[in-house]
């Protein structure tokens, strides 16, 4: 007799699950660029008036997302021009897989640098796209005649860039993904999950570049619980995306609160402000530790080169920190380590072990 697990795809069968850390009691997690704390913490008022806001969601009625408003305030907060077309997603996650869907012909390409999200990769081999991944250079830069020569050799259907980069934090030079997105002929999507922590955006271009797609996130801003993601395009395009995104795939609690936060935009500004503060602190202190290296960040975590990944995930362990070790994931990853921006308590720990491990 077949077993029925073997009716499934074997590249399926094949592959292993994303790995998400289950955290131990008491320890601070740093692994995932979450914000440190609760968006409306610290404010009761606010606080109340969330509440009140999600008493009233019709939790007997089916989500509406296109008409439930959060795509106007989305507009409203970060200035998404009106030639945009917007599509919202159960993060910024499930736009990337649909997105990939969308253009996966038989014998289409996927193209994205290399390291960058996993998720691209990930979800060519799921919908059976061909996948070339073009290397950085060593700093984390983009090796932009070697990724415009691949284009023009591949032809992608779709090119992702992360602007700034996961996981080095590295922000791309902008004229360089100018000619990325002047030189494919498919659907280039620059992905600005850390848009809110870096010097510049595609966003204002959403709609008036006919292959460009600008994708953003609410959950490094504090909002990663709720699971919103959002694009922004021509219509041409975004219609398309329409049409297979499933009718009902935002909760009326998620909508809810999204757009009470858009509403109170200058409370998660504020957040945002502190963090890219600690960021830059960060930087200079750990700039003056010897035995390790930062690269430059404009996202809310920092990624390190260090004598052992693997030892300082472990003594980071011990002090109770969780950390990301990229060691293994990439070639060019070799012993780093991503750490998220937390609060200055949190902060403080992270430099206390760097400073004890590294300073001899
Ligand atoms: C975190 C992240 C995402 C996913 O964001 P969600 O909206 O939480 O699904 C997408 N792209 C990059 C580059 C990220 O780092």
């Amino acid at each position: 007799m077949t077993a029925p697990v073997s009716f499934v795809r074997d590249d399926i069968r094949a592959m292993t699950a994303y790995h998400v850390a289950d955290v131990p009691e008491g320890f601070i997690k740093l692994d995932a660029m979450e914000s440190p704390c609760h968006p409306f913490a610290g404010d009761a008022s606010l606080m109340a008036q969330w509440q009140e806001t999600l008493a009233q969601a019709a939790l007997n009625l089916y989500p509406n997302p296109a008409a439930s408003g959060l795509q106007q305030a989305l507009r409203d907060a970060f200035q998404i021009p009106d030639a945009a077309q917007i599509a919202l997603g159960n993060g910024s996650d499930e736009l990337i897989q649909f997105i990939t869907l969308l253009t996966a012909k038989a014998g289409a390409t996927m193209l994205a640098v290399e390291p960058s999200f996993v998720m691209y990769k990930h979800n060519a081999a799921l919908f059976g796209m061909n996948y070339v991944g073009v290397p950085l250079n060593e700093d984390f830069t983009l090796n932009l005649p070697a990724v415009l020569t691949a284009i023009e050799t591949h032809n992608p259907a779709l090119v992702f860039i992360a602007y700034p980069n996961n996981p080095t934090g590295v922000c791309f030079k902008r004229e360089e993904v100018e000619a990325v997105i002047r030189t494919a002929k498919g659907i280039v999507v620059v992905d600005e999950a850390y848009g809110a922590f870096s010097h510049d955006s595609f966003l204002p271009q959403a709609g008036s570049i006919a292959n460009l797609v600008v994708m953003r996130t609410v959950s490094k801003i504090g909002f990663a619980g709720i699971r919103i993601g959002y694009a922004a395009g021509c219509a041409k395009i975004m219609n398309e995306l329409a049409k297979i995104l499933p009718p009902y795939n935002m909760n009326q609690l998620s909508l809810a609160t999204a757009k009470f936060a858009m509403r109170h935009f200058d409370r998660i500004n504020a957040n945002i402000l502190i963090l890219k503060q600690e960021r830059e602190q960060m930087l200079k202190e750990l700039s003056a530790i010897g035995r390790l290296k930062a690269y430059p960040s404009e996202a809310n975590f920092i990624t390190l080169h260090v004598p052992d990944a693997q030892i300082l995930f472990e003594t980071m362990k011990q002090a109770k920190i969780l950390i990301k070790k990229l060691h293994g994931a990439h070639p060019l990853l070799e012993q780093c380590v991503r750490i998220t921006v937390g609060s200055p308590e949190q902060n403080d720990a992270v430099l206390a072990v760097l400073r004890r491990t590294y300073s001899s």
